[in-house]
């Protein structure tokens, strides 16, 4: 990836957060990586021992510790994690998934796969998540699972949709891809049930690629740690360090998903700073919430109104044509000739090609569909400053006078 060029004194201190030139390109977003990765990553590569090891599971220890999750299994991405949690939980053929369609395509994607049919939910029109009310109405004898997404670092409201899984004995997955560090009621997104991480590199915490899922159903974290080598009683690390016979047995056909230890390293060392990293998302959203509050047209996401904390994963906005004089696509494009990157999360599921084709969403979405067509995610990192947040915001406000002329 580019590096940007910072501001003088940044320049001096390469690693230390400063505003992007100006005339530079500002990317919507860039993992924060200190000396302390670098050579965290780098004892690792010296060590011998590069795929999963003691780091891996010094990292599932931390991040179990972190979440207050009993069980934590580590994984080559988030993707693998719901991979493998569906075949564990047995998802197949007229089976349904219960999910909103303002999701990454990857859920869906996976539900398709093992032959299982996803029933598209909407979601509140401003926070973008589900809620036990409209699962409820997506219920048939069918449903086995239901995946509700915490969106943008703000929490689900879990409580209810707990209540009506336990009702109707159903299994609750979170997709917590956003949700490192978030809290709801007060506890860590983690500690209870069922939750997928991802460490992709725009996500809170990065380990470049790798996801975990956080469990407290111990039987449930054994088979995803099986499935996660091979279908084998223990991975390399297991058999080399602790014993284990070389001959371990393949005791049900499983996958390649081990996080390597240069990944874990890498994690460990993020996850130290996770606090850190979600304060400084905090001020730049703050920021965002001041300097938008009046803009026509342009409308951040609402934050819940539940005991929530929120860890700011995106900054998302929507583009309201008839106000803002412009539409979403032309707003993007506008804004990166003006040097200004962005993101787009979601382009609702059920309106991809494949998707559309296939699939008639059982319920209207109206609210998704409204929000998939006008979402637009803004610059959030750790290592921007306020000033390049007052740089975009002013460089909005020459994007929208010029589409009002
Ligand atoms: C990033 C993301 C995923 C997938 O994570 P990977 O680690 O890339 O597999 C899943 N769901 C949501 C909502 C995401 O944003």
């Amino acid at each position: 990836m580019a590096q940007s060029p910072r501001a003088p004194h940044a320049a001096q201190h390469p690693l230390l957060p400063g505003p992007f030139l100006p005339g530079t390109f500002l990317p919507f977003s860039r993992p924060s990586i200190t000396a302390a990765d670098i050579a965290a990553v780098t004892q690792v590569l010296e060590s011998g021992w590069i795929t999963t090891g003691s780091k891996c599971a010094e990292f599932e220890q931390r991040f179990a510790q972190a979440t207050g999750a009993l069980c934590a299994v580590a994984l080559t991405s988030a993707t693998a994690g719901m991979h493998l949690l569906l075949r564990a939980l047995g998802i197949g053929p007229g089976d349904e998934v219960v999910t909103p369609s303002m999701t990454w395509v990857s859920t869906i994607n996976l539900i398709v796969l093992h032959g299982a049919t996803p029933v598209f939910v909407d979601v509140d029109p401003d926070t973008l998540m589900t809620t036990a009310e409209h699962v409820k109405q997506a219920l048939t004898q069918r449903t086995k699972l239901i995946v509700p997404v915490h969106f943008a670092g703000a929490a689900l409201d879990l409580g209810p949709l707990r209540a009506l899984a336990s009702n109707r004995n159903l299994t609750l997955v979170e997709d917590a891809a956003h949700a490192a560090g978030t809290e709801y009621e007060g506890h860590p997104v983690g500690t209870e049930g069922t939750a997928v991480f991802s460490f992709h590199p725009i996500k809170n915490l990065t380990t470049g690629e790798g996801g975990i899922v956080c469990t407290d159903n111990e039987d449930l974290a054994a088979r995803i740690r099986r499935l996660r080598f091979h279908g084998l009683g223990a991975d390399a690390f297991e058999r080399e360090s602790r014993g284990r016979a070389p001959q371990a047995e393949v005791l049900e056909p499983g996958f390649k998903y081990n996080l390597p230890d240069m990944n874990a390293a890498l994690g460990l060392s993020q996850l130290a700073r996770l606090e850190a990293l979600n304060a400084r998302r905090a001020a730049l959203a703050a920021r965002y919430l001041e300097r938008l509050e009046n803009v026509e047209g342009i409308l951040p996401l609402a934050v819940p109104a539940y005991p929530m904390r929120h860890a700011w994963h995106l900054f998302i906005v929507r583009i309201d044509e008839r106000r803002a004089g412009i539409g979403r696509d032309a707003f993007m494009a506008r804004l990166k000739a003006r040097g200004i990157g962005t993101g787009l999360h979601f382009r609702a599921a059920h309106l991809h090609e494949y998707y559309r084709t296939r699939y008639t969403p059982r319920q209207m979405l109206p609210n998704t569909v409204w929000n998939s067509e006008r979402v637009c995610s803004l610059p959030l990192f750790p290592d921007m400053a306020l000033a390049d947040v007052d740089r975009i915001v002013d460089t909005m406000g020459i994007v929208l006078d010029e589409a009002k002329r």
